[in-house]
């Protein structure tokens, strides 16, 4: 459950091999208590609901020139930071370390922010964004286009992350509640439009295909659109006859 159950476990880590892709293997040990991981990142990426989370590079994190201002914006920033990037060797009792854990999450989310739009960061969502990991367009007409997180705003805790679809232009909220309560700060919201500025080739064909509501089978767009001509031009007409009553003369 909680990270200090993992860090405990930290000298038995040997007995976890990384395999290739970075994904810890857990089910060599026995108990369920024991899924605790070498890295904080790797735990942190690994825990369900952050799938739309990379990983960021550790010589990122430890440039501190890239975490510019980020100390002002998370409490117990220096810990979170160990944490993060496994320094951490204070004592911490179980109430510090709730809030450690719970900053590091969002420092992390913040770093993650500035990261995805670095070229290293754009290639690693390039890759989550092939495997479709942020999900699929909804919109039939959009043909299972793969979606890319997007926030509403840079600033944390206002909205919650959005999934951008650039075959309609349009954005939607995940599926899942895990990820529709992520903050909308840790991707930004610049990273998708970025995103295609880096990768234009990526950016689908634009469709001019829509859907067209029928009511038994008229179209009831063209219906409307006659209708409000008709108005139009019966409005018309009907100023013009008052204005003819009145004898002016204005539009010779
Ligand atoms: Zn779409």
């Amino acid at each position: 459950m909680a990270w200090g159950l993992k860090l405990t476990g930290i000298e038995d880590v040997q007995e976890h091999e990384q395999d290739l892709n970075g994904d810890v293997k857990m089910d060599d040990t026995s108990g369920s208590d024991s899924d605790y991981t070498k890295y904080w990142i790797d735990w942190f990426l690994s825990t369900k609901g952050n799938e739309y989370f990379c990983e960021v590079d550790e010589e990122y994190i430890l440039d501190r020139f890239n975490l510019t201002g980020l100390n002002s914006e998370v409490q117990h920033y220096v810990q979170a930071l160990d944490l993060i990037s496994d320094t951490l060797e204070e004592e911490l009792d179980d109430e510090m370390r709730e809030a450690v854990e719970k900053s590091a999450r969002h420092l992390y989310g913040l770093i993650h922010a500035r990261f995805i739009i670095t070229s290293r960061g754009l290639a690693k969502m390039l890759e989550k964004y092939k495997k479709a990991d942020f999900g699929r367009c909804p919109r039939v007409l959009c043909s299972n286009q793969q979606l890319l997180p997007v926030g509403l705003s840079d600033q944390p805790y206002t909205k919650s992350v959005k999934l951008y679809c650039p075959r309609c232009e349009d954005i939607y909220n995940p599926k899942s509640t895990r990820h529709a309560s992520i903050d909308g700060a840790y991707y930004g919201s610049t990273f998708p439009h970025m995103f295609f500025q880096v990768y234009p080739h990526l950016l689908p064909p634009k469709s001019n295909e829509r859907y067209v509501p029928k009511i038994f089978g008229f179209k009831i767009h063209e219906i409307a659109k006659q209708h409000r001509w008709q108005d139009q031009q019966r409005e018309e007409q009907q100023r013009r006859i008052t204005m003819g009553n009145e004898g002016n003369n204005i539009n010779t």
